[in-house]
């Protein structure tokens, strides 16, 4: 997409500024279209109008089909039984409910499981189960095929970008990995309790969808996840935290934004996303959330070794992290094939971590979970793209 054309012939309109940036924008392709309406993609208010325009009544049966399909996590209308038989052939007809195929489950010597999913058009995507400290589990969802973004030390960047999920692609992850919880003998008890968007994708640049699902999950008739136990993570699109802002959704669900360097430089560098929303911009962007809606947001740092460990490094993430009033999560690096970085030592996860507290930040250092299946931060590539022909 970026690149100069050459000297040839003058465009009509005045070209796009020629530079070095990459292709980072949104891409312009489309999610996946389908012959008939998917309905777990509709929140319920959306449902209702969809149902009202199909001329199906009354408006109760909105709310029972949200149930049927999000709650009860039906994936065909036969199943809802409280229907009446005329109205479930006439949405088989019309409408689609079906979940996505589980091409394989991989499980994790520390109990994390990882669910390749297939999509109706043929692609692979991955989503991830960690069991939480107490009880349940959180889960890690994708929100596109590959990645809008080139990160240089994520496994996802490595695939390039297909395209954006359907909000009921995204929703429908929760549903087969709530599925196949149930299906164990620990059954009912191991529920889902926490969402994040760390898997593959950019959530922000499928904005749209990824709000969709929110709503889906927070309500309560549909998953009933509080937003207080969602995270959105975001590699830094500016206009879009803004939004995400301007939208309401800073105040109900958790932000975390991955800022992995503290130099304009360096992120640039490791995140080529950062040459178009740079480092200054988007810590004063941080910086104009709210005060206590900033409590939530937390500031992700992937340690890379020889590349953004120096204590300079950890002084000035600190310091960020402190006048902003966030908290920083530290991750230390998931080796894997398509990176050069090799694992932090320990010892040194730790002592960067006590230099970021020394400046009077909280910090967090996340421990690899899953990794013996690259289930772990970064490793998500979905196997290669291994049938992504439909
Ligand atoms: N695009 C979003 C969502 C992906 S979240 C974002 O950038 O936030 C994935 C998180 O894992 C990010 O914080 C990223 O910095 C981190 N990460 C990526 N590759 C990693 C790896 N190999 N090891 C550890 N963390 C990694």
């Amino acid at each position: 997409m970026a690149g100069r054309r050459g000297a040839a012939a003058q465009p009509a309109h005045p070209a796009p500024v020629a530079d070095d940036r990459p292709a980072i924008r949104p891409p312009r392709l489309p999610v996946l279209r389908t012959e008939r309406p998917h309905l777990a993609g509709l929140p319920r208010p959306a449902l209702r109008d969809r149902l009202d325009a199909m001329g199906i009544g009354p408006a109760y049966r909105a709310d029972q089909i949200f149930s049927w399909l999000h709650a009860h996590g039906a994936t065909t209308f036969e199943a809802m039984t409280s229907l009446p038989r005329a109205l479930r052939a006439r949405l088989c007809a019309e409408a689609l409910a079906r979940g996505l195929e589980v091409t394989a489950v991989a499980r994790s010597a520390d109990g994390t499981r990882k669910l390749l999913l297939r999509t109706l058009d043929g692609h692979a995507i991955e989503t991830v189960l960690i069991p939480n400290e107490g009880r349940g589990y959180t889960q890690c969802v994708s929100s596109m095929v590959g990645c809008s973004l080139t990160c240089r030390f994520c496994a996802t960047a490595a695939l390039g970008f297909t395209r954006m999920l359907a909000t009921w692609e995204i929703v429908d992850q929760v549903r087969r990995a709530r599925a196949l919880l149930a299906a164990e003998p620990e059954g009912a008890s191991s529920r889902i309790t926490n969402v994040v968007f760390m898997g593959m994708g950019e959530p922000l640049h499928n904005f749209d969808a990824v709000r969709d699902a929110i709503e889906i999950l927070t309500d309560e008739r549909g998953f009933g996840i509080a937003g207080r136990r969602i995270t959105v993570s975001t590699a830094g699109i500016v206009p879009l935290i803004e939004r995400f802002v301007r939208e309401g959704l800073a105040e109900r669900v958790g932000l975390a934004v991955s800022l992995n360097a503290t130099t304009q430089a360096a992120r640039a560098h490791l995140m080529p996303v950062g040459r178009r929303y740079p480092l200054g911009d988007l810590l004063a962007v941080l910086g104009r959330v709210p005060t206590p809606k900033r409590r939530r947001i937390t500031l992700e740092y992937v340690l890379l070794p020889g590349e953004n460990d120096t204590p300079d490094d950890a002084g000035r993430l600190g310091d960020m992290a402190r006048r902003l009033g966030c908290q920083v999560n530290l991750i230390p690096f998931n080796p894997h094939p398509f990176a050069p970085y090799p694992r932090p030592a320990a010892h040194a996860v730790e002592t960067f971590a006590g230099a970021v507290r020394a400046r009077g930040a909280a910090v967090y250092v996340r421990t690899p979970r899953g990794e013996d299946i690259a289930a772990a931060c970064g490793q998500l590539a979905a196997g290669g793209e291994e049938g992504a022909t439909p």
